[in-house]
């Protein structure tokens, strides 16, 4: 028989639509194989097997009366713990929402809900987003499929591993500087950010406002565009959202996937010139521009003078909102509570419950976004990283002037193992060096598998103007309709 966990969304749904198999047999494959090997991956902070299978029946009985149903319908997806679920736990990797149940759903899940997806749970995750490797997690690092000595990106390394792990076809991931396509690249897996305000952030628990962006993760181009489609669109429960419909991505992933891509411009951005990055990752890298060029697509050098200040920059917006954004975790309105015995002053017990509910890193980025607002030192820290931002900005304007996408490695470096990178701050943030500038700037970006180091997987990303994320998906359906998916060696 066929292994239901190894199949593509698109086929799952296939299999759903005709009768040839039932939503609960494709949740039960997926809930079999997380009992299986999660307990080696850690992908899950939570899985709701009841809930998953009450909507799985669900999706069988509105097809046995006749429903129609959606692209996705009977689908199982993993969600990444930092959108709310009502009624299921939501930590965001913190302790100090442990135990936390949201009294409502965030508009991505309300949406996976009405397209007959069926949520298996809660997928690990930095600390508040917060990290590249999921080692920041308050309950655990999660374990890269290919290898489980080694981290699996981050901040949502979870999403990424339960799709290399082959425990959930889809999942859904946040993406403020990286966090959805640098855990992409390391594990082999598809992560796309879309447009700033062109997914919903109702209901995700809020890191750095001006940058959070959730977007879908899945093993093919395709999948990904299609659960794109079912998250994407106006909200206007988000102020920030755009008030358009999401780009035909379902089109331009199927364009892409005829392997033509005559017509097509793509820059390579010249001031990423592989400094900092490993050898084999920028050789996989440019073999990927060879395979590009082969399927007919212009290839051009573009100059973004700022982006080497993008790190920099974002490594102060970032926490300067953070630390707007968290000081509504003060042991009061949501789950953890320290100290407070009857005889402690408020200050007292907000102070304990934040000492015990936030890591060491949360906390450093707290303190310096105090510190980079703070007055006197406004203009010198946020002041001047938000000037970086526009003309960061400015860059990817004119680069659009020239080329259709830019394209770049994801990420300097393949999966390290665990521990490699903890010591110094530093050096974690150096696993953004290409995904940063793409969210300051605020448009889209796709990481897509392109091929192999050291037997870890790469990933080369697209990144393309605001509102044009059907561009990125047409050129990494290109890519990938030669180098293929990529499966980890048996867990
Ligand atoms: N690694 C980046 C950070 O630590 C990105 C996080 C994210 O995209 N959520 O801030």
């Amino acid at each position: 028989m066929t292994d239901l966990t190894r199949m593509t969304a698109t086929d799952l749904a296939g299999l759903v639509a005709s009768g040839e198999t039932s939503a609960v047999e494709v949740t039960r494959a997926h809930l079999d194989r997380i009992a299986a090997v999660d307990d080696r991956v850690h992908a899950f902070l939570h899985v709701d097997t009841e809930g998953a299978l009450a909507a799985a029946r669900a999706v069988d009985e509105r097809r046995a009366a006749g429903e129609q149903l959606g692209p996705l319908a009977g689908v199982p997806v993993a969600v990444k713990d930092v959108l709310t679920t009502k009624g299921v736990p939501t930590t965001v990797g913190s302790k100090i929402l442990e135990g936390w149940r949201p009294p409502y759903d965030a508009t991505i899940v309300q949406r996976l809900q009405a397209a007959g997806t069926v949520m298996l749970g809660k997928t690990n995750m930095d600390e508040f987003a917060m990290g590249s490797s999921t080692e920041y997690s308050a309950y655990g690092p999660t374990h890269n499929p290919w290898d489980t000595d080694r981290i699996p990106g981050g901040s949502g390394g979870g999403s990424a591993a339960a799709l290399a792990a082959y425990e959930a076809p889809l999942a859904i991931g946040s993406d403020t500087g990286g966090s959805i396509r640098q855990p992409g690249a390391v594990t082999g897996t598809v992560g796309a950010k879309p447009t700033y305000g062109g997914t919903s952030r109702y209901g995700l628990v809020a890191f750095s406002s001006s940058l959070d962006t959730p977007g879908p993760c899945a093993r093919t181009v395709l999948d990904a565009a299609l659960l794109h489609q079912v998250i994407g669109g106006h909200d206007p429960r988000d102020s920030t959202s755009i008030p358009q419909p999401v780009p035909d991505v379902v089109a331009a992933a199927k364009l892409g996937a005829t392997g033509d891509l005559t017509g097509v411009k793509l820059g390579i951005v010249r001031e990423f010139t592989g400094e900092g990055a490993e050898p084999g990752v920028m050789a996989a890298f440019r073999e990927s521009v060879d395979t590009l060029a082969k399927l007919g697509a212009e290839i051009v050098e573009v100059s973004c003078p700022h982006f080497r200040y993008a790190l920099p920059a974002y490594y102060l917006i970032a926490p300067s909102e953070c630390s707007s954004n968290l000081a509504r975790f003060d042991g009061v309105r949501f789950g953890l509570r320290v100290g407070d015995d009857g005889n402690r002053s408020l200050e007292e017990v907000m102070s304990l419950t934040r000492e015990a509910g936030f890591g060491a890193e949360v906390k450093r980025r707290i303190m310096v976004g105090t510190y980079a607002l703070s007055s006197g030192y406004y203009d010198a820290y946020y002041g001047q990283a938000q000037k970086v931002r526009t003309l960061i900005t400015r860059d990817f304007t004119t680069a659009f002037e020239q080329v259709d996408a830019l394209i770049s490695p994801t990420t300097p470096f393949v999966a390290f193992p665990i521990g490699a990178r903890t010591a110094d701050p530093y050096q974690m943030y150096l696993a953004d060096l290409f995904t940063i500038p793409t969210n300051l700037y605020g448009g889209p970006g796709i990481s897509v598998p392109c091929g192999l180091s050291e037997g870890l997987p790469v990933g080369l990303q697209v990144m393309a103007p605001t509102m044009a994320d059907d561009r990125m998906y047409r050129v990494a359906a290109a890519l990938e309709s030669v180098v293929g998916t990529f499966t980890p060696p048996a867990l």
